[in-house]
């Protein structure tokens, strides 16, 4: 699949169910997000509806599942919903919860991959996050141990050892795509032992187990009759674990990575390694195609010609090649061409228009303009000539209603040429 383009999704889906461990009957519904957004979960059952990313930094526990947030909006058992948005590989997602924990539903992850078939997978714009490694390292964490090697797709090479007759030794080597994935992981199962119901369950884990939602396995096999559905049906459930879990990074992973005995509290360890390690490559960028979708400017205005990184809604970098071809240039001045310094602010103010429409990604942008409406504090540090690079970086300081402030300022060789404070508006034309 192409990492060229982010996806999201075109229609919501829901899916709902019991908790594993709380018990709570919770509708989890998967809604499109703006391009950028990144996984965003809201518990709409709490005032305010707080939102947590799915993110590292959210992580709050990791005992027999991944739990995200606070206190009260504390979601427990992540897992199998993100493995699935990891699979088909989604960036931008919104997924309203109702209850505190995405419901189990078979245990497995395809009930959820199905779901999120169901929403329409579609590309979006912006470039996705990827992350890749620059070379081989190791994590342990407990009895969990990691080696990751870099690699051009995800690959997840996965053992575990149990002293139980269905189980032992198991090893299986999986190389993710939507595709694969589907066949091989989605519906392997998560699975318990019955001697070990009581400690879990006097830990407030657990509530919600059944045989319907778990493989629950005695002294000698299937607690409740059952069939497994591969004999390996362990060692894949415990990879897709790993992707989920994985997703926390709010990245694809391109990497092959080794796990023996697996835990979520390694998983996340491993996460965390992943993000200190790895070049983050196919940053969200944009030729000058994907402006001109964005922007109405036209020749002689469109003044950007590169979108060159954008972070999320807060910060846009790009470019405007200054060349001596300029139109401007004939006559400011003749003989002595500079920039005009109202034009570099311009172009600044475009670029700070595509931070602006990123808040509008999925609506019709071709029905919208930015006004500006206010400059403050510009200054003008140093003339810019033909053979100049301007480098705008703007970050977004308050975004209310459909107003907005911004800060920027232009770089040509690491040095200040100009900044201003701006508010612009985004209109209907
Ligand atoms: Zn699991």
């Amino acid at each position: 699949m192409s990492p060229s383009a982010r996806r999201g999704i075109r229609k919501k889906t829901t899916v709902s169910g019991t908790g594993l461990h709380t018990g709570a009957r919770t509708e989890a519904a998967f809604l499109p997000a703006p391009a950028g957004q990144g996984i965003v979960f809201r518990r709409v059952d709490l005032a305010g509806k707080p939102q947590i990313p799915a993110l590292l930094s959210e992580v709050e526990a990791v005992e027999r599942r991944t739990a995200i947030g606070k206190g009260e909006s504390t979601i427990h058992t992540v897992e199998h919903l993100l493995a699935a948005v990891a699979a088909l590989e989604i960036d931008d997602l919104t997924v309203e919860l109702s209850g505190p924990e995405p419901p189990i539903l078979d245990g497995s992850v395809q009930p959820y991959f199905a779901a999120l078939e169901q929403a329409g997978p579609t590309e979006t714009s912006g470039e996705p996050l990827v992350l890749t490694v620059p070379a081989p390292f190791t994590v342990s964490e407990g009895d969990s141990s990691y080696i990751v090697a870099p690699a051009k797709e995800l690959r997840l090479t996965v053992s575990i050892e149990w002293p139980h007759p269905l189980i032992g030794r198991q090893a299986g080597s999986f190389t993710v795509t939507p595709q694969a994935f589907a066949r091989e992981l989605a519906s392997a199962r998560t699975f318990g032992f019955t001697s070990e119901v009581a400690a879990l369950q006097a830990k407030g884990l657990i509530k919600g187990a059944s045989s319907t939602n778990a493989i629950v396995l005695d002294e000698r096999g299937l607690a409740n009759g059952g069939e497994l559905r591969w004999p390996d049906e362990f060692v894949r459930h415990k990879a897709a674990d790993i992707l989920g879990d994985l997703a926390l990074t709010g990245a694809r992973v391109r990497a092959h990575i080794v796990a023996t005995r697996p835990s979520h509290g390694g998983n996340i360890a491993l996460a965390r390694a992943l993000t200190r390690a790895a070049q983050r490559g196919g940053a969200p960028k944009m030729d000058i195609g994907r402006i001109m979708d964005v922007l109405p400017h036209r020749y002689p205005f469109l003044l950007v010609d590169r979108i060159i990184e954008v972070e999320g809604q807060q910060r846009i970098v790009g470019i405007k090649n200054v060349t001596i071809n300029e139109p401007f240039f004939q006559g400011h001045f003749p003989g002595h061409p500079i920039m005009p310094g109202v034009l570099i602010i311009e172009a600044m103010a475009q670029v700070g228009g595509m931070l602006l429409m990123s808040y509008f990604e999925g609506q019709n942008v071709e029905d919208k303009v930015v006004y500006f409406m206010s400059l403050d504090n510009v200054k003008f540090r140093r003339p810019v000539v033909p053979g100049d690079q301007i480098r705008f970086e703007l970050e977004m300081v308050q975004f209310r209603g459909k107003t907005c402030k911004m800060k920027g300022a232009g770089y040509v060789d690491g040095q200040i040429v100009a900044e201003a404070d701006m508010m612009a508006s985004v209109v209907d034309r």
